[in-house]
């Protein structure tokens, strides 16, 4: 987490806080919280040993970064106010909330540990507020593999990339450092599907393969090529309709959305 609470109930943002002004507590369990303020890492607030509280758990330290700069650029964009860091909302909690050209505007960067049923019911939510929503990924790229045969670099879509893809009309957002994003859609690839006969147990003559087939998971990267984006410039809302697939259902949800006709 990188607000904490005072004595007196102030919210306290880790990088402008001193030691001397604790003790702190979480806003979660109101535990007591230790500010983290070393030279190399992020400064952010740690549960005091021993605890039980899930409140800010699982935050790496690209995490807090992406946090902390999209919080700073925001807060002296021309386009935004009233910007918070971990704003509190019943029931959710935005890692950066702020109103964008008069939109509110809730960023979520989103953590490894997310699930499918977390970014449905988040954003689902957030619309009823009356707030868009724009799930970011904080890497600048996708992580990629080299395809020996057919000597291609290709990502290995998770689960909840894939329904990012789908949320915001295949595209997601790579976090590029301050309000910059780079909007990047997952094309098919396709898998050498290999010959192979035989006879099966009717003696009957059987042959498959020998054709190219699109990859169930692994998807080829396009990112746009126009370069990147910024949140507070280029984005605006859009309603977004419920959509079901075989999987899962994508919500009823208000995204913050960058307005490009597909690049692919
Ligand atoms: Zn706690």
């Amino acid at each position: 987490m990188q607000v904490a609470l005072s004595e007196a109930g102030v919210r306290c943002v880790a990088w402008i806080t001193e030691k001397a002004e604790g003790p702190f507590s979480c806003p979660g369990c109101s535990g007591e919280v230790i500010l983290k303020k070393g030279k190399i890492k992020e400064h952010h607030y740690a549960h005091k040993p021993p605890f039980d509280c899930l409140y800010g758990a699982k935050e790496s330290e690209i995490h807090y970064r992406c946090k902390r700069e999209i919080f700073q650029a925001l807060s002296s964009h021309p386009n935004c106010s009233e910007c918070e860091i971990e704003k509190p909302l019943d029931g959710a909690r935005p890692d950066v909330y702020a109103v964008i050209s008069s939109n509110k505007v809730a960023i979520e960067a989103q953590k490894t540990s997310i699930s499918i049923n977390d970014i449905e019911r988040r954003s689902s939510y957030y619309k009823w507020l009356g707030i868009n929503v724009l799930w970011l990924i904080p890497h600048n790229s996708p992580k990629l593999i080299w395809r020996d045969g057919q000597e291609e670099w290709v990502h290995r879509l998770k689960s909840w990339e894939k329904y990012l893809h789908a949320i915001y009309y295949g595209r997601v957002y790579y976090w590029n450092g301050g309000l910059s994003v780079l909007p990047c859609h997952f094309g098919n690839f396709q898998i050498w599907v290999k010959e192979s006969e035989w006879y099966d147990e009717d003696d009957e003559y059987r042959q498959e393969g020998g054709y190219y087939s699109n990859a169930r998971t692994l998807k080829k990267p396009i990112m746009y090529p126009g370069g990147p984006l910024n949140i507070a410039e280029d984005f605006a809302p859009k309603a977004r309709s419920r959509f079901d697939s075989k999987n899962w259902s994508v919500p009823e949800c208000n995204i913050w959305f960058d307005s490009l006709s597909p690049w692919w």
